[in-house]
């Protein structure tokens, strides 16, 4: 028998498929399947119902069904008031993203001493931090730092060719 984790792809892309259908009656929230966090929140709904909003980013609409909902909030015990910014599509692609700056992150972590003059490498972290931040709208004091750091590198290399 297959265990969870090893659900084959395909078919854990027509599960989260099927959270996409809507529920025109909602569903009834079961509180006692939230997060301990979730059950002290205030607040205080019945039923989960097709939410529609506007994502952040491409401005496209999109729906946070209510399947989606008791999923999110009663399986995968995430925060009740958390919910959607984005569209599922710039969702799939900040996550992509975020995980190219995690890989960048790591690499710095281990070969910190060569990387922290590598100007190519610091410019490409820089620039995917920036692009990341369109996603998030929260500021990574990263960003300053490796502005800061590239252009004292570049001005040192300015100096250099004189
Ligand atoms: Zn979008």
């Amino acid at each position: 028998m297959a265990r969870k984790h090893n659900t084959p792809k395909h078919l854990q892309k027509s599960f989260k498929d099927s959270l996409l259908t809507t529920e025109p009656n909602g569903i009834p929230i079961n509180r006692e399947n939230w997060s301990e966090k979730s059950q002290g929140s205030w607040t205080w709904i019945e039923v989960y119902t097709d939410k529609s909003y506007r994502c952040r980013y491409c401005r496209e609409k999109a729906v946070f069904t209510a399947k989606e909902q008791h999923y999110a909030y009663e399986v995968k015990k995430r925060y009740i008031d958390q919910t959607r910014v984005l569209c599922p599509a710039c969702f799939y692609i900040m996550h992509a993203k975020r995980d190219a700056i995690q890989a960048i992150e790591k690499r710095w972590r281990a070969e910190k001493s060569q990387l922290q003059n590598d100007v190519a490498f610091l410019r490409d972290w820089h620039e995917k931090l920036q692009d990341f931040q369109r996603y998030t709208h929260k500021w990574n004091n990263m960003i300053t730092s490796l502005q800061k750091r590239i252009e004292r590198l570049e001005a040192k290399e300015e100096l250099n060719n004189d």
